[in-house]
């Protein structure tokens, strides 16, 4: 049993409440979406359920193809213990495939490949809407050394060999998705959660979006986006 402690920060789609150890947290997953920097708020009914079992998954699988992450355990529906991580103050997305901001800001054709897959870095600053920087940024903003910028780059494209061929067995395209990083006891490692919230599938039958872009968009049926990744991804129905 682990104990669940004072609340030390909410965010917009998770809470982070302390564990009965000062190295360990507990990561509390809402059904709370937002999009367009807050400006776009709802619910998607299931979602923390589905976020934190999906997320579960893919961090084991991750640990087990040698990206360390924080990961302990989960503990219930929408609660997982994790590492007590600094976070690195920087997003950094992976692309396989052209879409979102990537279309717009370059005009590049939504559905082309991109081989080799590209790694951007986004500094997470909500007040300045979470502007694209360069690694010179990186260094200007003093977010990370030059080591460091090296590894968030390795990990993400390790964890993007890792992930790309198990969403293809089930008949998903990674499309892109965004990877946050923590240092723990001096080590660098995978934080935060992989999810619908964070990344972009595509239905290899249909093309059609199974991810957060359903709710940024008003698709319809995001809720039963969200289950249908939770059932391909851990093979259940969320409890
Ligand atoms: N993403 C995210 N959080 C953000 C911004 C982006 O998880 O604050 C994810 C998004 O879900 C997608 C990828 O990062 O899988 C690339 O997003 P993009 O830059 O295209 O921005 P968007 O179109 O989502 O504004």
């Amino acid at each position: 049993m682990v104990t669940k402690g004072e609340l030390i920060y909410e965010g917009k789609a998770k809470k982070l409440f302390a564990a009965d150890h000062p190295d360990r947290v507990i990561q509390y997953f809402k059904d709370d979406a937002t999009a367009f920097n807050a400006q776009k708020r709802g619910t998607i009914v299931g979602k923390g359920v589905v976020n934190n079992k999906v997320s579960e998954r893919l961090f084991r699988l991750l640990e087990e193809g040698g990206v360390p992450t924080h990961f302990i355990e989960r503990l219930s529906d929408r609660e997982m213990l994790t590492k007590r991580v600094v976070i690195v103050p920087i997003e950094v997305v992976v692309r396989n495939i052209v879409a979102g901001s990537l279309a717009k800001r370059l005009g590049l054709k939504e559905g082309d490949t991109i081989d080799p897959p590209l790694v951007e870095f986004y500094y997470k600053n909500d007040a300045l809407g979470d502007p694209l920087i360069t690694d010179d940024h990186v260094r200007l903003l003093k977010l990370a050394t030059p080591a460091v910028v090296r590894d968030l780059k390795d990990l993400a494209l390790k964890a993007n060999r890792i992930l790309t061929p198990f969403f293809k067995e089930r008949k998903m395209l990674l499309v892109d998705f965004k990877l946050e990083f923590g240092v723990y006891h001096n080590k660098l490692i995978l934080a935060d959660e992989i999810s619908p919230d964070t990344c972009r599938f595509w239905d290899m039958a249909t093309g059609e979006s199974m991810d957060k872009d359903r709710f940024r968009k008003d698709l319809g049926k995001v809720e039963e986006a969200y289950q249908e990744v939770l059932r391909r991804v851990c093979g259940t129905e969320a409890g």
